[in-house]
């Protein structure tokens, strides 16, 4: 990771950035179990969210390969707090600057690493979960919840701002690296 790269991600519509070792990342068991309570309704419908991404000693054990996270995000004004088809946009947003960014750091550091964005999949119309492979394996991002972190504390370790002020909706993708 160096200067360039942080500078083109704000370019493609980072918001806030800030990268902390993964030791600090705040993997709790209490994320999995709001995943299984099926708030966000993408509980057990695709291969980006529990139980379709492994357990929870798996998924962790997957980010703990790297010595490192980039922890960013996305910021969408919205026309109040009920706005929820901004919000919906704003995710779509988020998602799209997500892949931008990881098709920018294959790029210029290659591809040994892992990236972790919002919400579920939505690269499809319908997923193949549970009844055949990812079409897309590489093209995937699961969800950095269902990996079981605390995002707004591991916002808080990367030194970035959790929400961002009323009408506004902010988004957190991840790319642990070496
Ligand atoms: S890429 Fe398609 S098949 Fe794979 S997890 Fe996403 S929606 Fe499902």
């Amino acid at each position: 990771m160096n200067d360039e790269f942080l500078a083109k991600i704000k370019e493609l519509g980072v918001h806030e950035y800030g990268i902390i070792p993964v030791e600090k990342v705040p993997f709790e068991h209490e994320v999995r179990e709001m995943c299984a309570a099926n708030r966000c309704g993408a509980y057990a419908k695709t291969w980006c969210c529990p139980p379709g991404c492994g357990t929870e000693e798996e998924c962790k054990e997957r980010c703990m390969k790297y010595k490192y996270v980039l922890v960013f995000s996305t910021k969408t004004d919205l026309e109040d707090s009920f706005d929820f088809e901004g919000m919906t946009e704003a995710m779509v947003r988020h998602r799209a600057v997500s892949k931008q960014v990881r098709t920018l750091f294959r790029e210029m550091f290659g591809d040994d690493f892992f990236a972790l964005s919002s919400e579920g999949c939505g690269n499809c119309e319908k997923c193949t979960y549970p009844d055949a492979p990812c079409r897309f394996p590489k093209d995937m991002m699961p969800s950095v919840e269902s990996h079981g972190i605390m995002v707004y504390k591991e916002a808080a370790e990367a030194g970035i701002h959790y929400i961002n002020g009323a009408n506004t909706v902010t988004y957190f993708s991840n790319i642990f690296f070496n």
